[in-house]
């Protein structure tokens, strides 16, 4: 079987992981946005769906540093909101 998906690193954690089991966060047009389908167009980060790596990404600002943006309080509520409810 070759349809295995792309490997992602997770920004909070470090590890490698499926695609498809990380949550997408893109810079699109310099809107931080939250992208479960991963279909957005922009610069994108991906991150473990746990709390934990968000909490790490936000105390090492690696989230900030992938996207090269600022990213607010709000786009963090966002972001664990998607954890906890998506
Ligand atoms: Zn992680």
């Amino acid at each position: 079987m070759q349809s295995r998906s792309p490997i992602r690193k997770c920004v909070g954690c470090g590890a490698r992981r499926d695609k498809i089991e990380l949550l997408r966060i893109v810079n699109n047009k310099s809107e931080i946005l939250v992208d479960p389908g991963g279909r957005t167009p922009g610069r994108g980060a991906y991150i473990c769906p746990n709390m934990d790596c968000l909490d790490k990404a936000v105390a090492n600002n690696s989230l900030k540093k992938a996207l090269r943006a600022e990213i607010s309080d709000e786009i963090y509520q966002k972001i664990s909101e998607e954890i906890n409810h998506g």
